[in-house]
């Protein structure tokens, strides 16, 4: 079982022929209320990919239907906390030039108890894994009380915090970053400093590194890998380092090869990026297959 301690966020998105000015009010006739979050969306992902998977998190007591709605995507929401507290969710201006101003505000998200820890964390046994990215609060006592109990950890740093990443390192056992958090961490200007860097900073830590378009790059303490991303034409990249995650780690924790797993995250991202939308172009595994085969 994968403990995801993640993020869920009601993301409300309004289109708008400029961003509201100081004092203006303005009318929208575009909406869109949207499920997502970092964690929400790689929760689904998991599910999809035939994980088994149980989502930790919490939500505003009036928004029961993002249970349901989890829940259709297959992902164990019996971790779900239902509070008197907003549930996190962005504001999304988007203009018709697809520029995007966002408030954030992570509310429930940052509801997190070292005690709900701890109570989660005594149930998993060593064979399970504990994900994170960062979205919630304690992510750093979470990844440590995970170590502690033989509880393996997958992490992937974003909105990427540069001190805090660095000081949980050693108890992670698989990092995920992308291009530019790699940058960030690495603490360089171009992609290719920053896959000769991280290797050498963290000889031991076995980390997937996506490169967009190009693909992925896996190292570790024995050698490195590097897989292309399938050839399609991209209409939305949003969430398909997300998709990317879930189909990976779930192929990984189903016992494949590192390279099979990151050819199954790679074909299930590759179809992602095809549709506009964040969870909703999350592939099925049917869909994934099929493209494997094709
Ligand atoms: P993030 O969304 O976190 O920035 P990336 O952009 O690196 O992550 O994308 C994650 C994965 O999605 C890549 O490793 C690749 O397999 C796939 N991917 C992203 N963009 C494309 C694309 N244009 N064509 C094909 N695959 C893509």
């Amino acid at each position: 079982t994968i403990y995801n301690f993640g993020s869920i966020n009601l993301d409300h998105l309004y289109q708008l022929d400029h961003f509201v000015r100081p004092g203006e009010t303005m009318a929208s006739n575009e909406y869109q209320c949207l499920l997502g979050g970092k964690g929400a969306n790689q929760s689904a992902a998991l599910a999809k990919a035939g994980a088994s998977i149980k989502h930790v998190g919490a939500i505003h007591s009036s928004d029961k239907i993002i249970l349901a709605e989890l829940e259709s995507q297959g992902v164990d929401v019996s971790l779900v906390e239902q509070l008197d507290v907003p549930t996190g969710h962005a504001i999304i201006q988007l203009t018709k030039e697809a520029e995007n101003s966002i408030i954030l505000f992570p509310g429930a998200n940052h509801y997190l108890s070292r005690e709900r820890v701890n109570s989660v964390l005594n149930k998993a046994t060593t064979d399970d894994w504990a994900l994170l990215q960062n979205e919630t609060n304690e992510v750093d006592y979470i990844i440590q009380a995970a170590h502690s109990r033989g509880v393996k950890v997958a992490f992937n740093p974003a909105p990427m915090d540069v001190a805090l990443t660095k000081s949980v390192l050693p108890f992670v056992s698989l990092l995920i970053v992308n291009e530019i958090e790699a940058m960030d961490l690495a603490g360089v200007e171009t992609i290719d400093a920053a896959a000769q860097a991280l290797p050498e900073m963290y000889p031991d830590l076995a980390v997937l590194m996506t490169l967009g378009s190009d693909g992925v790059l896996y190292f570790d303490g024995k050698g490195s890998l590097k897989v292309k991303a399938f050839k399609v034409s991209a209409l939305d990249t949003t969430a398909a380092g997300d998709t990317f995650i879930g189909f990976t780690l779930s192929a990984l924790l189903s016992g494949k090869e590192i390279s099979e797993a990151m050819q199954f995250g790679c074909a299930a991202s590759a179809i992602c990026v095809t549709r506009i939308g964040a969870m909703s172009s999350i592939p099925s595994l049917d869909e994934v297959s099929e493209f494997l085969i094709a």
